[in-house]
């Protein structure tokens, strides 16, 4: 049998990389990581959840210090935002969380952490600062990148990405931002509750085409109401550097060409598979229009060769990172064989009010051909939301003809959180019975989820049918009132 340096070599210390990294070490795994920039902590902690979410609750302040007349509070007298300092704050966040993403801690764990750029020399072997390294298992986890669309005029025009967008050293007067899905959406709405005027420019007629229209729809009402401009259906035509501002020029969904203008322009149209440089084509590895072809264990067409987290193309989230790094775990390393399966993977747009999902929506029913029927409850029949004044948004509840749950969207204060109760529901095959009759504490915005679970059988217990039986056996005499 060949005789490898590793059990196990890693491409990336992201989310995935890292998963992979820590259990494989603990499990005893002669584990190599390989990450190319300084750090470790990829995307998410750098570019990406960490600073964007801690740019939200920013932002979420400074609007209810806006709004503090409709908590009956004085008016406060807003001073413009000094962006550096909410880059401050983002960098002591990043930090924090950093010392658990270390280089130390992964040494601790057992794991050997190198820095530098890797490629592959052969099917079991890379090439890292002029060493080679060979292991028995490879994983790449190198993540993505954000991918710039093909504008005229780009190439000679200053934009920024979530690469540079939470480093600005100053607040933008101005912003267009291309893309309308959760990145885009969630930092448009961000910088204008900090005081950026913001346009948002999407191709197709709706943002966050994953979610249904309505609810979605929905959201971009609220943003509309708080001052931000959606161009939806519209195409960018070219991009042109104007010296103070860059001018984008669009054609509409009245197919009229428009000129936009803003001090900043953030593209964040989607993103691109990080595979580039990684010496793949001379491995003779198989490839399909997401990037690498990989079955349901993640394993590329040479079998030890893994992809997790954002690289397969597929769920591009932290936790979708995460679960992927120990579907690989469990087949590298406890060769204990198990798919990855993501039919409840759930994610939540990190708006105000926030969108989550899991499951089936009507979207996706429809195009499974699954009959489903939709129960909804609104967040202002919930007490605690009138008390918090989030009154905005509703739950939307589908179920298959047995009324067996397919999926949940909720469009909601902290509708992420209030999803966990939902992604045990589904995962646990709970009854919807038994999330009815649960109790839950009041007031909690989680009694929304009792109540959408509690209008399929209302009907039913005080059904005509059921009035009718109580009335002959326990001779109740009906109605007190009109
Ligand atoms: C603005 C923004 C906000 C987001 N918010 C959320 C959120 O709220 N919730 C959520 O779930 N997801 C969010 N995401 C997505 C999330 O960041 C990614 O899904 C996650 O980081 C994927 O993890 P990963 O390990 O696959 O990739 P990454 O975290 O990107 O890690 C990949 C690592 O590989 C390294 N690498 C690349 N090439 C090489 C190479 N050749 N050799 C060695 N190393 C290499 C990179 O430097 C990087 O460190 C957000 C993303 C963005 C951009």
């Amino acid at each position: 049998m060949a005789n490898y340096d590793f059990d196990i070599g890693i491409l990336g210390g992201g989310a995935a990389g890292l998963t992979v990294a820590s259990g494989a070490a603990q499990f005893g795994a002669k584990t190599l990581l390989i990450e190319k920039e300084k750090e470790l902590g990829g995307d998410c902690l750098h570019f990406g959840c960490v600073p964007s979410k801690t740019l939200i609750r920013t932002a979420h302040i400074r609007h209810l210090m806006k709004n503090a007349g409709k908590y009956g509070l004085p008016y406060v007298d807003l001073r413009p935002v000094d962006f550096g300092e909410v880059t401050k704050r983002i960098r002591s966040v990043i930090r924090v969380i950093q010392e658990h993403d270390s280089e130390e801690r992964f040494c601790k764990l057992g794991a050997r952490v190198e820095f530098g750029n890797a490629n592959f020399i052969d099917e079991h072997a890379i090439r890292l600062n002029s060493e080679i390294y060979s292991a028995k298992n490879w994983v790449i986890a190198t993540g993505s990148s954000p991918f710039i669309p093909d504008i005229e005029g780009i190439d000679k025009t200053p934009y920024i990405t979530n690469k540079e967008l939470f480093s600005l050293t100053s607040l933008p007067k101005s912003m267009i931002t291309i893309g309308g899905g959760p990145i885009s959406i969630e930092m448009a709405q961000a910088f204008n509750r900090l005081g950026t005027k913001v346009t948002v420019v999407e191709l197709s007629g709706q943002i966050l085409g994953a979610e249904d229209k309505d609810m979605a729809e929905q959201l971009m009402h609220i943003l509309i109401s708080e001052g931000i401009t959606f161009h939806l259906g519209s195409m960018p035509l070219s991009t042109k550097d104007l010296g103070n501002e860059r001018e984008l020029v669009i054609k509409n969904a009245e197919g009229r060409t428009v000129s936009l203008r803003a001090e900043t322009l953030l593209i964040a149209v989607g993103r691109k598979t990080n595979l580039q440089g990684l010496g793949l084509e001379g491995l003779s590895i198989e490839t399909d229009k997401k990037g690498l072809k990989i079955d349901k264990r993640l394993r590329t067409s040479h079998k030890h060769i893994y992809v997790a987290g954002d690289a397969t193309g597929s769920y591009q989230f932290t936790h979708a990172a995460g679960y992927e790094g120990g579907i690989v775990l469990s087949n590298a390393i406890l060769h204990l064989p198990r798919k990855a399966d993501y039919t409840y993977m759930p994610w939540c747009t990190y708006t105000d009010p926030e969108l989550a999902s899991i499951g089936m929506n009507e979207k996706r029913a429809a195009a499974a051909g699954i009959n489903y029927s939709v129960w909804t409850e609104e967040f202002r029949s919930i007490d605690r939301s009138l008390a918090d004044g989030d009154e905005a948004g509703r739950i939307k509840l589908l179920l298959d003809e047995k009324e067996k749950p397919i999926g949940i969207q909720m469009l909601g204060p902290r509708a992420g959180d209030l999803l966990g109760e939902w992604v045990a529901v589904m995962n646990g095959k709970v009854r919807l019975s038994t999330l009815a009759s649960s109790v839950h504490p009041y007031p909690t915005l989680a009694e929304i989820n009792k109540k959408v679970a509690g209008n399929l059988f209302s009907g039913k217990i005080f059904s005509e049918k059921v009035k009718k039986a109580l009335k002959f056996f326990f001779s109740l005499k009906g109605r007190a009132c009109g």
